[in-house]
């Protein structure tokens, strides 16, 4: 499978990893839509959340409470930021590896794009 967030896992191709356990990476998106731009992901490859079943319950929990600790350890966490996850062509996602991205450092702007 060709797939370049698992490439980053597997550390063929460069990235700048922020966090990192046996279950999840986080690296900082090669093209930022905000002064903080970080990507998290689970180490196993699942393409979308339309994928998502029982057996992942804990990993997403656990992606959602490191995106709050890495939020406050750039300091974002009380000025507050978006989480994002896009889910197919029509949701926006260009990368069919499950992520979920952290945006913050400026004003969100509400409805998105
Ligand atoms: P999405 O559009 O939700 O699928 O988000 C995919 C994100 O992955 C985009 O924000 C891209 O900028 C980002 N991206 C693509 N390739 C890389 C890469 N090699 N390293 C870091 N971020 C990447
Ligand atoms: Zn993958």
């Amino acid at each position: 499978m060709d797939c370049i967030f698992c490439k980053i896992v597997n550390k063929e191709i460069p990235s700048e990893i922020v966090y990192e356990d046996d279950k999840i990476v986080a690296f900082k998106d090669i093209s930022p839509a905000a002064p903080t731009h970080i990507l998290f992901i689970p180490k196993k490859h699942v393409d979308s959340v339309n994928f998502l079943n029982d057996e992942h319950i804990d990993l997403v929990g656990e992606i959602f409470l490191r995106i709050k600790e890495v939020a406050k350890e750039l300091k974002i966490a009380d000025e507050g930021y978006r989480i994002v996850n896009n889910c197919g062509d029509l949701g926006g996602q260009t990368v069919n590896h499950l992520h979920f991205h952290l945006i913050g450092g400026r004003q969100m702007q509400w409805p998105p794009g």
